[in-house]
């Protein structure tokens, strides 16, 4: 998301340092994570890692019992770091979480020497340094976004497909490939999961990934120093190259003449170009027409908004990848609520997951909904009692029909006296105004359906927990 851009150094490097931490926690486990490493800031990745702590006496007490396993830890992820130097740096409180993933960092310090993957232990490959190192002024790639890590379904097979093409392909098929798709939806995921399977397959590919605003500053800070020809030189040699989030470069024209410059010369070489925007390159706006319509020679793959189906899928793989027995109830709660996209739902699975380890409870529906609600309150809507026969109906795999149908058998009165219950509960309609909407009842049958469902539910688990689930899928 564009207000997560401080400055073009810290833009991917985020993710990267997260996933550190998480080996980090991992290794050291929640307890001592929480109170002593928790706070570490990484102010330099190079031979030196250079990590920062917010006292001198936390510094002090990591450097002599941690410092060891911390130096065998980064060496795993980057064989080229010799020592890990600490340092207090006072102003850093671990109440600001945000700040600090943001900071200027992670960026080990020679091209391709870091690498995990669905296996984590697996083999190794690199992020690209940054800054100093004039070869390559690739962004980090995080760890996490493989193609095994992907999930796909209709919404995104099309763009999952041509990712895979791109990765796998020795010869350039489709030339560029423009991924496109609103915010979240693994636009970022599949171009690293393509700079990592062709590093990993074919290290002698060059491959560079950059975001956009990345790209600008580059190019921007070449101009200040007079010295765009060694910035065009770090593109001479690339076989694939990746821009990120290009709608950035929207109405800034030098870059955009640049990058036009750049792009040409790279697919009349017949090398590879990947782009992602947040639209087509026909609706970027304040983009140069004649880049807008080469933008779109290529093949043009959207990601289009979850589904419920994707929404699980993704849930379940995630829940797995974090060793995390979620409940499948909680787990299709989430999927038919946070409908947003994967990085919210993501970001409400790690949650309830990190709630659940702290304080040492299971997950369960209740606990979700507690820990969640602000992000449910801001998709809260009135629900209908339509909408109420129809969830009930599809739970309990009857016709939607029955719900106003004279039928008396247990199979269709239960599922029936569950949503007049819920219609009761959940909206502002009268007695009589239900008995209406259920096929002309009377309002004595739907006295009696409340009563009856309220008794059940105090004897009665899974139906008590039927309609706890039903509620919370209809409510807000
Ligand atoms: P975008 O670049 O389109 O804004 P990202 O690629 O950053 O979105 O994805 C946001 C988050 O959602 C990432 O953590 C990513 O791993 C995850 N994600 C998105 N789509 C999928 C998917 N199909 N399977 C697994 N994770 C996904
Ligand atoms: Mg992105």
């Amino acid at each position: 998301m564009s207000s997560s851009f401080v400055s073009p150094s810290s833009v991917s490097a985020a993710p990267a340092w997260d996933a550190v931490k998480g080996k980090i926690r991992e290794q050291f486990g929640e307890t001592i994570f929480k109170r002593w490493l928790e706070p570490l800031i990484c102010k330099q990745w190079g031979v030196d890692v250079l990590l920062a702590l917010p006292t001198r006496f936390m510094k002090d007490w990591v450097d002599t019992h941690y410092t060891d396993k911390l130096k065998t830890l980064f060496q795993e992820i980057d064989q080229n770091v010799k020592d890990i130097q600490l340092t207090v740096e006072s102003a850093l409180t671990s109440s600001e979480p945000a700040r600090q993933v943001s900071s200027p960092i992670v960026q080990p310090h020679t091209s391709h020497s870091v690498r995990t993957s669905s296996d984590d232990k697996g083999s190794r490959i690199g992020l690209a340094s940054m800054n100093n190192d004039r070869d390559d002024i690739s962004s980090p790639l995080d760890p996490r976004f493989t193609f095994e890590s992907f999930v796909v379904g209709k919404p995104n097979e099309l763009a999952y497909a041509a990712a895979r093409r791109v990765a796998e392909a020795s010869q350039v098929s489709f030339n560029p490939l423009f991924l496109y798709g609103g915010v979240g939806l693994g636009k970022t995921h599949l171009m690293h999961a393509i700079a990592w399977h062709i590093r990993k397959s074919n290290p002698a590919r060059r491959v560079m990934y950059l975001s956009a605003e990345k790209f600008m500053y580059q190019f921007v800070r070449a101009l200040r120093f007079k010295d765009t020809m060694a910035f065009k030189e770090q593109f001479r040699s690339i076989d694939v190259l990746m821009i990120d989030d290009i709608q950035f470069i929207s109405g800034k024209d030098s870059t955009q003449e640049e990058f036009f410059h750049t792009f040409n010369t790279l697919v009349d070489q017949n090398r590879q170009v990947i782009v992602s925007a947040d639209k087509s390159p026909h609706d970027l706006e304040k983009i140069e027409e004649r880049l807008r319509s080469r933008l779109g020679w290529g093949l043009c793959a959207d990601l289009h908004p979850t589904s419920y189906e994707l929404r699980l899928g993704i849930l379940h793989t995630k829940a797995e990848a974090m060793k995390c027995a979620v409940p499948e109830k909680v787990l299709e709660f989430l999927g038919h609520r946070i409908t947003s996209n994967v990085r919210e739902l993501e970001g409400a699975l790690n949650r309830i997951i990190a709630h659940s380890q702290l304080i040492g409870r299971p997950i369960t529906l209740e606990t979700t909904q507690e820990l969640l609600q602000d992000l449910l309150r801001a998709t809260s809507r009135r629900v209908t009692i339509e909408e109420i026969q129809k969830k009930v109906a599809e739970h309990y795999n009857v016709k939607l029909a029955d719900m106003h149908s004279p039928r008396r058998a247990r199979a269709v009165a239960r599922p029936r006296q569950v949503a007049m219950y819920l219609a009761k509960q959940l909206t502002t309609r009268s007695l009589p105004e239900i008995g209406r909407k259920f096929g002309g009842r009377d309002h004595t049958t739907v006295i009696h359906a409340v009563r009856k469902i309220e008794e059940l539910r105090g004897g009665d688990a899974t139906l008590s927990e039927d309609v706890e689930l039903l509620k919370r899928l209809l409510q807000q």
